[in-house]
């Protein structure tokens, strides 16, 4: 028979009522439950493997039968599953506890360290609910605050300088970890994408340092498009919306009478500031119209989009 999901959980939950129940005030350390004596009948075995998993109890064989002991995580969880964790008599117990811990290192340079004896001398709280929070790091699991942890188990107690301060929010640690990453991410696709143009997809042909002026060098990139960018300076992309048009240059002519064949010279001036980025090579021609055609023929070629066939 399979059990529902619900069912487990619920079982968990009765699990930690009778355990917690049945520990009472007693260490953890010095408790053991024996799973085939009532209150634990109704505790299913996959239960009680679940909770060996989970890290929340262990098992031990003793007088031949298998027994089983809350860890300092178990005692933890079974405050959050029982709704302990919230009583006001397990609050005032800690701050109890905390104000006696407190009262060692007061004046202070240094961590402290504490007989567990003694500290039970001076709080007047269970010893053995004393040593459960102790071993659990009540402190920082339930009150996110630095605790005193085992100098030497159920002996010695070390109160650090900071006891008590509240621990950093470590996912918000995480969260900046992360947008740190997303921004990483981020350039290296930025940089991925530099690679090809981003109007068309052309590859980058060469790309290298120029020098700008005696002593300035720039960085240039040049794609197969016919892009061309060196420090912010560019010649756009043919796919690019705002590449010129041929009515963005003036054509200008001259005729040189003495040329034996060649007499007409057309070049075209831009008239926008885009169209002075992009070049247009001049015509030369027997008539005005082959060296206006010889221009036109430049602005095709050079505006035609990438693959160019
Ligand atoms: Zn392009």
């Amino acid at each position: 028979m399979t059990l529902s999901e619900k069912d487990r959980v619920a079982n968990i939950e009765l699990s930690f009522r009778l355990l917690m129940a049945e520990l009472g005030d007693r260490s953890i350390s010095r408790t053991f439950f024996d799973p085939h004596l009532p209150p634990f009948d109704g505790v299913l075995q996959t239960t009680w493997k679940e909770l060996c998993d989970q890290g929340w109890i262990e098992e031990w064989e003793l007088y031949g039968q298998p027994h089983y002991r809350l860890t300092g995580r178990g005692w933890i969880e079974g405050l959050w599953q029982t709704g302990a964790s919230k009583d006001r008599s397990l609050l005032e117990r800690l701050g109890n506890l905390a104000a006696a811990l407190k009262g060692y290192v007061k004046g202070r340079q240094r961590d402290v360290i504490v007989e567990f004896g003694r500290l039970i001398g001076d709080v007047k709280l269970p010893e053995g609910w004393v040593f459960n929070a102790i071993e659990s790091g009540v402190f920082e699991k339930l009150q996110r605050r630095h605790g005193a942890p085992w100098q030497e188990r159920g002996i010695l107690i070390r109160i650090p300088l900071n006891f008590g301060i509240e621990l950093l929010d470590h996912t918000a640690d995480l969260r900046a970890q992360l947008e740190a990453m997303e921004e990483q991410l981020e350039t290296a696709t930025k940089e991925l994408l530099e690679y090809k143009c981003s109007f068309c997809g052309a590859p980058i042909d060469a790309q290298g340092p120029v020098p700008l002026s005696e002593d300035v060098d720039g960085y240039f990139v040049s794609y197969a498009c016919g892009r061309y960018e060196v420090d912010g300076d560019e010649q756009p992309c043919p796919s690019d919306p705002r590449f010129p048009k041929l009515d963005d240059y003036e054509l200008e002519f001259k005729e040189h009478p003495d040329e034996p064949s060649l007499k007409w010279f057309c070049w075209a001036r831009p008239k926008t500031p885009i169209a002075r980025r992009v070049r247009l090579q001049s015509g030369q021609g027997r008539t005005k119209e082959e060296a206006r055609q010889q221009v036109v023929d430049s602005y095709t070629r050079i505006a035609k989009p990438w693959p160019r066939r």
